[in-house]
């Protein structure tokens, strides 16, 4: 789960990591309060959506005064902000943050994230701050130092000090960034978090050093353990059929192509879209019911496929291991008949009770196709389309 800069921030606080002063607003009006009371001569407005590069896309902007805040405020909430994180269709804004204008000297980068490929923690960064991570290191990945954290013992003060030299910090600057970078490692660890990232981090010329803008990602499976953060959950900023699935227990990912997949099991739906792939077909969703296909599963599903405009045709791939073949056919006959499906549908049921369910499928005078093996289903559907 992502959340939002402001929220980010608010975390980041609690850890004592330094984050300049703010606080969302949702309208003109409130955003002007909050500049008012936090006073000052310099504010920023930054538009609050799950993406990055908002600076370029015209949400991150300077005022100096409580009203010009408001002007500002006026124009970015319910703007279509585009970026390049966005897609062309852009995000709809319906928050901003109203942060305190920092004097910049430096701007830095420094990000957390898992490396799995050593099963440790590594904490990045680089000196060319404010652009994309992706960028530096592609094109110059010297830029870039590394410290992987030994998990049985945390990250140790030494290794802060050796990424605030490489950032080529100087005296006191040296303390608060690393400070700064344990204290970020602490809230990352506390709360399951599965990337942090702090583009730009700043130096002031006063050589404080502060996080601009925060991301933060975290472990679905974990946020059981955080409700305060799983609360902070913006079903704004996620596909809508995504959250539609999700309220159902559906693990449900669209994708960009015309093939409706519903399959049992995450191997199975992997393995689904592959065959498709292959017989010259392109999935338009990953689509895992779970181990019980039942009715009310089925006919979720089918729902959830059958709102995506690109669904041309579907294809059912079952395996009756835990449930058998013939009740899941029952339950995919009487979930069809409920609901009005225009687009073509091929079903193939292996396991348990296959060979019932092939004849139950046939005789429900619903028009599926009903196909055997795999191959013939991945080649049968692609046709169909
Ligand atoms: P994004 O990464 O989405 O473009 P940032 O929060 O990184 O958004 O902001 C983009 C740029 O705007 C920063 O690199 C910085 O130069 C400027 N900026 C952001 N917040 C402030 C602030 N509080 N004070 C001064 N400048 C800021
Ligand atoms: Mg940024």
């Amino acid at each position: 789960m992502n959340i939002h800069e402001y929220q980010a921030k608010e975390i980041l606080r609690r850890y004592g990591v330094a984050v300049p002063g703010g606080q969302v607003a949702f309208t003109p009006e409130e955003a002007e309060k909050i500049a008012k009371e936090m006073g000052g001569e310099v504010f920023v407005v930054k538009a609050q959506i799950h993406a990055g590069g908002r600076g370029k896309g015209g949400g991150v902007k300077l005022a100096k005064s409580p009203a010009e805040v408001r002007q500002l405020a006026e124009k970015m909430l319910g703007m279509q902000l585009v970026t390049h994180q966005t897609g062309p269709e852009g995000k709809t804004v319906h928050r901003v943050l109203v942060a305190a204008g920092v004097d910049i000297a430096r701007e830095l980068y420094l990000g957390i994230v898992l490396d799995r490929a050593v099963s440790k923690l590594v904490i990045m960064a680089s000196t060319e701050g404010g652009v994309e991570i992706e960028k530096v290191a592609a094109e110059t990945p010297e830029k870039i130092v590394k410290e992987y954290i030994e998990p049985e013992v945390g990250m140790q003060p030494f290794q802060a000090r050796r990424i605030a030299f490489a950032l080529g910090l100087e005296g006191a600057q040296i303390k608060h960034a690393t400070k700064f970078i344990l204290a970020l490692y602490r809230a990352f660890v506390d709360t399951d978090a599965s990337l942090a990232e702090i583009n730009p981090l700043v130096v002031t010329p006063s050589g404080e050093v502060l996080a601009l803008d925060a991301k933060i990602g975290f472990d679905d499976n974990a946020l059981y353990r955080h409700p305060d953060i799983a609360e902070m959950r913006d079903t704004n900023e996620e596909d809508p059929l995504e959250v539609r699935a999700s309220e159902h227990h559906l693990n449900y990912i669209k994708l960009d192509g015309n093939v409706g997949c519903m399959v049992n099991g995450a191997g199975l739906a992997m393995a689904t879209m592959d065959i498709i792939k292959l017989a010259g077909g392109m999935p338009a969703n990953f689509l895992d019911v779970g181990g019980g296909a039942n009715v009310e599963t089925v006919r979720n599903g089918f729902e959830i496929i059958l709102s995506d405009p690109n669904v041309k045709a579907v294809l059912v791939n079952i395996f009756g291991g835990i449930v058998r073949c013939d009740r899941v056919a029952n339950g995919i006959i009487e979930a069809a008949q409920s609901i009005d499906i225009k687009v073509p549908m091929v079903i193939r049921l292996e396991g348990t009770n296959a060979e019932e369910a092939r004849v139950l499928l046939k005789n429900s005078g619903m028009n599926f196709d009903v196909a055997s093996s795999l191959a013939e289903a991945a080649q049968k559907v692609v046709a169909l389309i």
